[in-house]
């Protein structure tokens, strides 16, 4: 086997992913079709070339065009279920992904309806393809604060599968203190707190997710980089970071995945896993990500294991989920080795 076919046979888990963003350019036309929406694309080729970006307000754009186009809420089981299709390509034993209810609402779709069109998908692609899955809800942070508690009422009316909340979106406009209280109450839920943190601004951001939210996983954490006393803090704490190189090259927080601190992070000993973040959006999969790192941050088969291993460790589900996970993961990962 060359080390590609290895990296891809490794087993994996995907923590940092979101729904929409992993919306296919051939999901995204029939439901256009099907819906009989007036939308300026033929082909999947048309969708494919719409989905490349001059910078990061062009991909916002992007994104809200397409929000534009989902006006049922049935759809989302495809989507869930082709998202995880797509995943188990991967070997993709366990996803997180993200959902941003507030972005739908807003299209008068209704939140019971969505929640349960995802858990369709999600059972779908359980039975079809062996994978588990569950849902973190984002709250977006340019809600305010009444919105947020709304999109927590909705949850606990919908609690199927959802484990945990987030902030992301706009994130030098809206920094993490007023959510302080929704945070707190999510917490009450049983929910498990996590938030985009260290993208799109500086290592401020990531001390105030941690100071006033309370998280116990970071998304991105790039500019914790510029301070070394945060990189001792998340060591310490071995608050889990979910990283996406290839995101970041796309949307310009690095230049080159060669200049990407999971390298740094890695061998500091910071609790760091990869995720593809808006796949379908970034033209990338988790078996790219993985490559990237081994192509061009020297990340071996046996460090990029433990980075899967890692994403085990920090998945919100309980310790006996964890055990056996872990015991399927080494077993493919023996065999893999074994064939050399
Ligand atoms: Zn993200």
């Amino acid at each position: 086997m060359n080390i590609n076919d290895a990296i891809r046979a490794l087993p994996k888990v995907e923590l940092h992913v979101h729904t929409l963003g992993s919306l296919q350019p051939s999901t995204l036309l029939s439901i256009i079709r099907e819906d009989g929406l007036d939308a300026p694309y033929e082909t999947v080729e048309d969708i494919t070339r719409r989905f490349r970006y001059s910078d990061f307000a062009h991909f916002i754009e992007v994104y809200m065009e397409i929000i534009g186009y989902i006006t049922n809420e049935k759809h989302f089981e495809r989507i869930t279920y082709d998202m995880l299709k797509k995943c188990a390509e991967c070997n993709t034993h366990y996803v997180e992904a993200s959902f941003s209810p507030r972005d739908h609402l807003q299209h008068n779709l209704d939140f019971s309806r969505m929640v349960k069109a995802i858990n369709r998908g999600i059972n779908r692609a359980r039975t079809s393809f062996g994978i588990e899955s569950n849902i973190r809800i984002d709250l977006v942070r340019s809600s305010t604060q009444d919105e947020a508690m709304e999109v927590l009422d909705l949850i606990e009316e919908n609690p199927q599968n959802i484990v945990s909340v987030d902030i992301g979106g706009n994130e030098p406009l809206f920094p993490p203190r007023p959510f302080a209280e929704a945070y707190k109450r999510a917490y009450g839920m049983g929910l498990h707190l996590v938030a985009h943190a260290g993208e799109a601004a500086g290592p401020k951001s990531i001390w105030d997710a941690i100071k006033y939210l309370d998280v116990e996983r970071i998304g991105h954490g790039v500019t914790a980089r510029e301070d070394p006393k945060l990189l001792n803090y998340l060591k310490e704490k071995q608050i889990g970071i979910e990283m996406n190189p290839v995101s970041n090259l796309r949307t310009g927080v690095v230049k080159s995945i060669r200049e990407h601190p999971i390298r740094e992070f890695y061998d500091r000993g910071l609790l760091v896993t990869v995720g593809s973040d808006d796949p379908s959006l970034f033209h990338t999969d988790l078996n790219n990500e993985y490559i990237q790192i081994h192509k061009h941050l020297d990340f071996s088969i046996q460090e990029l294991f433990q980075i899967s291993l890692n994403g085990v460790g920090m998945a919100f589900i309980d310790e006996s989920r964890k055990n056996a996970l872990t015991d399927i993961f080494n077993h493919e990962y023996n065999w893999i080795m074994e064939a050399g």
